[in-house]
C-alpha cells in the first residue's frame, strides 16, 4: 500500500517492484492461430504458447521470479543425499507455518546465503536439529517417523496420499465405496479421489457466489470459498463417518472461483471433522493469499502479520497437500505432510495390541516417494528450485506483493463488470477472476453443449488470449451424478501469475471479452470426439466446434 498516503495522499497505488527482464510477444495472425487450433484438435491445452498474446491459462509455476530468488537458484546444492536446500526448505515451512510470526523465525536460509563457514553452527542451527510433534519432524525424528515430503508438486502430492490412503481403506474394508467432501475438490484432487475409487463432493454456498454486490463491491469480502458446514455435518451423518475417511478444505478455494475461506469457518470444519474423528487435509496450493483476505477482512486480524496467521491457520489441519507452485512462491514445488502422532496418523497406521506401531503411514508414504520421485530430501525437485522455493516461500508473506497482486486481480473483475460483461464473480479471488457461463450465455447453453470451452477458444482464435475453462467440460458435468451436477461452478478461469502481467496487458484482456461478449450468440459450442471419459480429460481430449447450424 502507499507509505506516503498519510502524508501527500494520491488516488492510485503505490508501484510495488520493476522489471529488468523483458520477453518480446509475437504478432499471430487470426488464420495462424486456427490453423493451430485445428492442428492440436482443439484442445487448449495443447495449443503453442509462443503463439499467444496473453497466456492466463494458469498461475501455476508460472510466475516471474525476482531477482532475490535468481540469485538464491545459485545456492542450490545437488547433492543426493541430504542437500543443504532440504534443511533450509524444511526450516522455511516450520518458520511460517508453525513459529507464530516473524519474530520467531529462525531463517537459517540465511545462514547458506551468506555462506556461514562455522561448521559447529551449521549443525546445531541447521544439519542436526531434532524437530517432532509438528508438521515438519527433523533430524532423526524424521527418520523414525517420516511426516514431511518433498514431492515437485500439487497433484503427485495428492496422488502419492490418496494411493496410500485407498491401499489401507481396501484392506480394511474390501469393495468399499469412501466419500471425501471438501468446500471445493481441484480438478486433479476430483481426478485422484475418483481413481481412488471415492466420490468427491463439493459443499459451498453456490447462492452466495453468484450474489453479485451492489456497485461490483462489498465492504468486506464475504469469504465465498467457505465451506458450508450444515452440509458437511448432514453428509457426514448421511452417509455416516465411518463412510467418510478425509474431510478436505480448498484453501483459497480455487475451482469455487478462488475465493477464501475465513478462519472461522476453518475452526469449524475442524470442529466437525473431529467432532466425528476424521482427519482434515488442507489443499493449500494458495495459504498467502488468504492469509491476506482474513487480514483485510476478518474480525480481529488486521494486526497480524501474514505468517502470523498462516501460523494459526496450520494448526487447525492434521494433514495438507500443496502445490508450491502458486501464490507466487516458485516454477515448480510441492509438498505432504501430516501432525506428527496426530489424528490422521493414528487413523492410518497399523497398531498392535500393546499400542506400538506395526505400520507407520509415514513409512509407508516414504516409500512410494522414493520409488516414484526419489530421495526425501529432493522429492523430484532440483537443489536449485528448492532454493528458489523457500526464499519464495518467505516472499509471499510480503504483505505489499499480496495486497498488489490481489488488487491486480480485482482491477481485471471490475473491469469486465464496468464493461457490461455478465457472470463475472465478485469480488475477485486472490489469483484470477472468474466468470459465469451460464450467466454469461443467458442461460441459453445446455450443460452438454460445452460453450465455456467455446468461449476460451474463441478468445484464443480471435485475440489470441488463453484462459482456461473450470465447468462442465473440465469438471465433467455429463458424467456427475445430479446433486454433483448442483454443486459444479459452470465457469472459466483468467489466472494472474505472480508479477507477469502489467495493466495494458489487463486492459487489452478487458477489450476482448467486452467485444466477445457482445458477439456471444456467434461462439460456438462444443463436442468431444475423443477421450470422453478418460480421467482429467480437459488436459487431453480432443474437441470440435460443432457447425453454426448445428448450434
Ligand atoms: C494447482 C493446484 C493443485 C495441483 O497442483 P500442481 O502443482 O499443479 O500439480 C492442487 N490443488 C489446488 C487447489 C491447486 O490450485
Amino acid at each position: 500500500m502507499d507509505k506516503n498516503a498519510k502524508h501527500y495522499p494520491l488516488n492510485v497505488t503505490m508501484p510495488q517492484h520493476c522489471a529488468y527482464v523483458v520477453r518480446d510477444l509475437p504478432q499471430a495472425t487470426v488464420e495462424q492461430r486456427e490453423r493451430a487450433l485445428n492442428a492440436t484438435h482443439w484442445n487448449e491445452f495443447a495449443f503453442p504458447s509462443g503463439m499467444l498474446t496473453v497466456d492466463m491459462l494458469s498461475d501455476s509455476g508460472t510466475t516471474a521470479m525476482t531477482n532475490q530468488q535468481w540469485a538464491t537458484l545459485f545456492l542450490g546444492d545437488e547433492a543426493y543425499g541430504r542437500n543443504t536446500g532440504y534443511y533450509v526448505l524444511l526450516d522455511t515451512f516450520r518458520d511460517i507455518f508453525e513459529r507464530g510470526g516473524e519474530k520467531n523465525w529462525k531463517k537459517v536460509i540465511d545462514l547458506v546465503r551468506t555462506d556461514c563457514r562455522d561448521i559447529e553452527k551449521m549443525m546445531d542451527e541447521v544439519y542436526l536439529c531434532e524437530y517432532e510433534g509438528g508438521l515438519f519432524n527433523g533430524g532423526a525424528a524424521q527418520m523414525e517417523r517420516p511426516n514431511a515430503f518433498i514431492i515437485q508438486q500439487g497433484r503427485a502430492a495428492e496422488s502419492v496420499l490418496m494411493e496410500i490412503v485407498k491401499k489401507i481403506l481396501a484392506q480394511r474394508h474390501p469393495g468399499k465405496v469412501f466419500t471425501i467432501p471438501s468446500n471445493g475438490h481441484f480438478d486433479t484432487t476430483e481426478g485422484n479421489i475418483k481413481q481412488m475409487g471415492s466420490i468427491p463432493r463439493n459443499l459451498y454456498n453456490k447462492e452466495l457466489l453468484y450474489e453479485i454486490p451492489e456497485g461490483g463491491s462489498y465492504e468486506k469480502n464475504p469469504f465465498k470459498g467457505n465451506m458450508d458446514i450444515e452440509k458437511l455435518e448432514q453428509l457426514i451423518q448421511g452417509v455416516g463417518p465411518e463412510n467418510v475417511p478425509l474431510v478436505f478444505t480448498c484453501i483459497t478455494n480455487n475451482p469455487i472461483c478462488g475465493q477464501p475461506v475465513s478462519m472461522a469457518n476453518i475452526r469449524e470444519i475442524n470442529r466437525v471433522a473431529h467432532k466425528y474423528d476424521i482427519p482434515l487435509v488442507f489443499d493449500v496450493a494458495r495459504w498467502a493469499e488468504n492469509c491476506y483476505f482474513i487480514k483485510m477482512n476478518e474480525e480481529g486480524y488486521a494486526d497480524k502479520s501474514i505468517a502470523e496467521i498462516a501460523s494459526e491457520m496450520f494448526s487447525y489441519c492434521d494433514a495438507f497437500t500443496m502445490s508450491a507452485k502458486k501464490d507466487g512462491h516458485a516454477n515448480m514445488g510441492g509438498m505432504l505432510a501430516f501432525r506428527d502422532r496426530g489424528l490422521f496418523w493414528q487413523k492410518f497406521s497399523d497398531f498392535n495390541e500393546d499400542g506400538t506401531v506395526k505400520t507407520d503411514v509415514g513409512v509407508l508414504i516414504k516409500v512410494k516417494q522414493i520409488s516414484c520421485y526419489g530421495n526425501d530430501s529432493y522429492g523430484g525437485m532440483s537443489g536449485r528450485d528448492i532454493m528458489a522455493l523457500a526464499c519464495g516461500l518467505y516472499e509471499s508473506c510480503d504483505f505489499g506483493y499480496m495486497h498488489d497482486r490481489v488488487q491486480q486481480c480485482e482491477y481485471l473483475a471490475q473491469g469486465f463488470y464496468k464493461a457490461g460483461v455478465k457472470g463475472v464473480v465478485l469480488p475477485a479471488g486472490g489469483h484470477a477472476v472468474y466468470i459465469n457461463m451460464d450467466e454469461f450465455f443467458d442461460g441459453k447453453r445446455d450443460h452438454t453443449t460445452f460453450a465455456g470451452t467455446g468461449f476460451s477458444l474463441e478468445l484464443i482464435r480471435r485475440y489470441g488470449i488463453r484462459v482456461s475453462e473450470l465447468g462442465d467440460f473440465s469438471m465433467e458435468y455429463d458424467l456427475k451424478t445430479p446433486e454433483q451436477q448442483a454443486e459444479l461452478a459452470n465457469v472459466v478461469r483468467f489466472a494472474i501469475d505472480r508479477s507477469r502481467l502489467t495493466q495494458e496487458h489487463l486492459d487489452y484482456v478487458i477489450a476482448a471479452v467486452k467485444a466477445l461478449y457482445e458477439d456471444r450468440e456467434s461462439i460456438p459450442n462444443m463436442r468431444i470426439v475423443w477421450g470422453h471419459k478418460l480421467p482429467m480429460r480437459h488436459f487431453h481430449a480432443f474437441l470440435e466446434p460443432y457447425a453454426n447450424e448445428e448450434k
